[in-house]
């Protein structure tokens, strides 16, 4: 039963998922869709219900950017410093609400609450801080042209963005997102994930309750029922994704149609180069936060490809055995989890059909670390026993495809050139990261790498002011900067006057 699935829940997030159950925000009010339709929404630890949650279809998508367009004008007419403090205050509230937020978030997500939910929350709110306090850069310029004109540039928010949110991430991605598009004075409709909606939609309620009703709407639904009307409705200037590739791709399409601008958070496949000089302890360390094993290696900048040099490929192999081994699996809302679940049955069954693959693959082995809980309660929880892969080669799919699940392949190299070239080789080109004392090959191989996002000795998550996102496949446009909120989310006007 419902009440069931929420059982192990503090009273006052049970609370809370009786008040959002079935309801989604527009105009400032928790709403279901206009046809009544919901779908239930697991808790991935227990396999029983959590809530139901709204399945928003065209009429919901319709309601949501009528009332972000009508909220619009006189939005962007709110001073740009005033925008930014109601956004940094949004941010301030949800990191406060961060004791309903965090179980909330791990319930549905199956994310552990110590190693992933707060942190995400802590982060979530400093992105909004940051955004808040980037207001008074909406600045133009002044450009030399003629004595006798001035001639200067505004920026302008483009209208309604639609900002379509994956489950893994969801409030640091939203954040990312409707920070900069609220400070730069668009309004928004958000698609949360269906299949972990609440934690979305509560924080962006902490927000809206600041704003006038409509400049930040949330909807919940499917892809095709509530994301695709949306991806197309006519008065949808700019679209924000993060998501799978063929998602991306097809939103990328849609929006050709209609001539709006697009930016795109896709997958990654990001390689991690070891070299004989690194420091063998923090190459383990950030091999281990790389590959987010905390968070069963759903994450689209996971270092599922790990090259180590020949000498210390063993000692690699074993150290990180031994790392990943220690950290503890089980409820995500014990605060001694270290590693949660995988978000769902399907996604589960994908990531163990890989590693059948894996192990059925001649010449590979297949290191298993860690044990799954015991705990009698956790018996239809969808953890998945993280693996290490040795011995695979090039062209195998489980070092080619984005897995999304907490399987790493390690590879030894002896070469850097070649090393380079297998690192840039596939789809994606997210993140990577290099391991060197040397300060010279530190920044060639950095060069050298087909990725948005390389870190040298560290392999940190998102982080506000660092600017993010992925070439090739991984996607189309920069999240987290400055220059996303310039580029992404205004339009750029000049105007010329004659002053004589
Ligand atoms: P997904 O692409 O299936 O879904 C993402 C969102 O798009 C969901 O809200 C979904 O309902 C919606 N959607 C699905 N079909 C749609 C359609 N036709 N039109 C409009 N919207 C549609 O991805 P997911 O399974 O939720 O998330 C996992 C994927 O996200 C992984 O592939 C991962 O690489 C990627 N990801 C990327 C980043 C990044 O920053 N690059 C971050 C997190 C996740």
């Amino acid at each position: 039963s419902l009440a069931g699935g929420r059982a192990r829940l503090p009273q006052g997030v049970r609370d809370l998922l009786v008040t959002l159950a079935g309801r989604h925000l527009i105009g400032n009010a928790l709403v279901g869709p206009v046809d009544g339709a919901c779908l239930t929404v697991l808790d991935p630890a227990t396999g029983r219900a959590l809530a139901q949650a709204p399945a928003a279809g065209p009429a919901d998508v319709q309601a949501a950017v009528a009332a972000a367009r009508a909220a619009g004008q006189a939005w962007a007419r709110v001073p740009a410093r005033e925008r930014g403090r109601l956004v940094a205050e949004g941010g301030r509230r949800i990191g406060a609400a961060s004791p309903d937020l965090a179980p909330l978030l791990a319930a549905e997500t199956g994310k552990a609450i110590r190693t992933e939910c707060r942190p995400e929350i802590a982060t979530a709110a400093d992105i909004f801080a940051m955004f808040g306090g980037l207001a008074t850069e909406l600045k133009g310029e002044t450009l030399p042209f003629s004595p006798d004109m001035l001639a200067l540039t505004t920026r302008e928010p483009l209208g309604v963005v639609a900002a379509i949110l994956p489950w893994n991430v969801p409030l640091v991605l939203m954040a990312l997102k409707i920070g900069p598009a609220l400070v730069a004075g668009n309004t928004v409709v958000v698609k949360a994930s269906e299949e972990a909606p609440f934690a979305t939609i509560e924080a962006a309620r902490l927000l809206a309750d600041l704003l006038p009703p409509g400049v930040l709407n949330v909807i919940c639904g499917t892809g095709p029922a509530c994301g695709a009307p949306l991806v197309r409705h006519p008065d949808v200037a700019k679209i924000t994704f993060t998501g799978s590739q063929a998602v991306g791709e097809a939103i990328y399409r849609e929006a050709a149609d209609k001539l709006i601008p697009v930016s795109l958070e896709l997958g990654g496949k990001s390689p991690m180069l070891i070299f004989t000089d690194a420091d063998l302890d923090r190459a383990v360390a950030g091999a281990v936060a790389g590959m987010r094993f905390t968070r069963q290696g759903q994450s689209c900048t996971a270092s599922s490809r790990i090259y180590v040099d020949a000498a210390l490929h063993d000692r690699f192999v074993e150290r990180l055995a031994a790392a990943v081994s220690n950290l503890r699996m089980g409820d995500p809302l014990d605060e001694a989890t270290d590693i949660g679940t995988v978000i769902n049955a399907r996604q589960r069954a994908k990531i163990m059909d890989y590693i059948a693959q894996g192990e059925a693959t001649p010449g590979a082995r297949a290191v298993r670390c860690g044990r799954l809980p015991a705990a009698p309660d956790l018996a239809g929880g969808l953890f998945v026993e993280p693996v290490l892969f040795t011995g695979l080669s090039e062209d195998s799919p489980l070092m080619r495809d984005e897995i999304f699940g907490p399987v790493a392949c390690i590879v030894p190299f002896s070469d850097e050139e070649a090393v380079l070239a297998a690192a840039n080789a596939g789809a994606f080109g997210l993140a990577a990261t290099v391991w060197t004392r040397d300060l010279r090959r530190a920044l060639r191989v950095s060069h050298a790498l087909d990725a948005g996002y390389v870190q040298v000795n560290q392999n940190l998550t998102i982080q506000p002011n660092l600017s993010y996102g992925g070439f090739k496949k991984s996607g189309l446009g920069k999240e987290a900067s400055l220059e996303s909120m310039l580029e992404h989310f205004t339009r750029k006007k000049t105007i010329v006057v004659d002053m004589r």
